[in-house]
């Protein structure tokens, strides 16, 4: 294992998609100030993360956006809303995506340059905006036929410069990394999967990943890094319910674990964009920072 990428969506738990019919903003429980814990448990394992946050829930929680990038972490984009991108129009889009980065940089004092789709429903053309919009990666690419949401995004044009980096000019994609297994996609960097799978699992599905790939990428979400109970509303399916619960309790060692684990197999954790995009230079060709 060579470079691993811990990214975070820093999103409120009632963001989830198959919540999103409901009113649970009413109801005051929010996730993204509980995420300290998380915090010092990358400290003590001395690894950086990227955090992709919703604009909108950022200035609320102005302190903890502050408090991430002080501890050396960097902050990106999750968009100035959770929708879902093939909802918006392109004019739309562009408006929201140029408000997003403007509160995100006032509220963190830092360039946000990296970029991440709700439900990865990133499209080509909106690619095309976000690189005109000033930012210089994305990380939405991820391949996974079965799942409802999730979308194709072509890269022609682009060259793959690393295991799942890939470069056109300047703009660099990160690959959400799934596992083949016969026909079917395997999300082992994330969501439910890695709530699901017992450990010993996790294990054996990374040592198989291994054989065709150097680098990994984990994404996390704040709902399962603390152990918090979140009202379920009444009307909700049971399938839903069961995967927004399931095993967010023992969640935070799992993660522990998993990071060790990637650490004793030579892993080298650290943010997409780096200091300023500054590790990206080192990338064949590079970028200018
Ligand atoms: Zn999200």
């Amino acid at each position: 294992m060579k470079k691993v990428f811990l990214t975070v969506d820093l999103e409120e738990w009632y963001d989830l998609e198959y919540l999103s019919g409901f009113d649970l903003k009413s109801s005051g429980v929010e996730v993204i100030p509980r995420i300290i814990d998380f915090l010092d448990m990358l400290d003590e394992l001395g690894v950086k993360a990227t955090f992709f946050a919703v604009a909108e829930h950022t200035e609320k929680n102005a302190d903890i956006i502050r408090e991430i990038v002080r501890r050396g972490h960097e902050i990106a984009c999750h968009g100035l809303d959770h929708k879902l991108l093939y909802e918006k129009g392109d004019e739309t889009f562009r408006e929201e995506i140029a408000e997003a980065k403007r509160i995100l940089e006032r509220v963190a004092r830092r360039p946000v340059i990296g970029y991440r789709a709700s439900c990865f429903s990133m499209d080509r053309g909106k690619l095309e905006l976000l690189r005109k919009a000033g930012f210089l990666y994305d990380s939405s690419k991820i391949t996974f036929a079965q799942h409802p949401l999730y979308r194709y995004l072509d890269l022609i044009g682009f060259e793959k410069v690393d295991d799942l980096i890939y470069r056109d000019g300047e703009f660099f994609e990160f690959e959400i990394p799934t596992l083949k297994i016969q026909k079917y996609s395997v999300p082992i960097s994330g969501g439910g999967y890695l709530r699901l799978f017992p450990f010993s699992l996790l294990k054996a599905l990374i040592n198989k990943y291994e054989l065709r790939h150097e680098n990994f990428l984990i994404y996390v979400h704040p709902f399962e890094l603390t152990a918090m109970n979140l009202p379920m509303p009444g009307g909700l399916k049971a399938a839903s319910r069961l995967r927004c619960l399931i095993g967010r309790k023992r969640n935070l060692k799992k993660l522990r674990k998993l990071i060790l684990h990637l650490k004793s197999k030579g892993g080298e954790f650290r943010t997409l964009g780096g200091e300023r995009g500054i590790w990206l230079s080192s990338v064949k060709g590079g970028i200018p920072v």
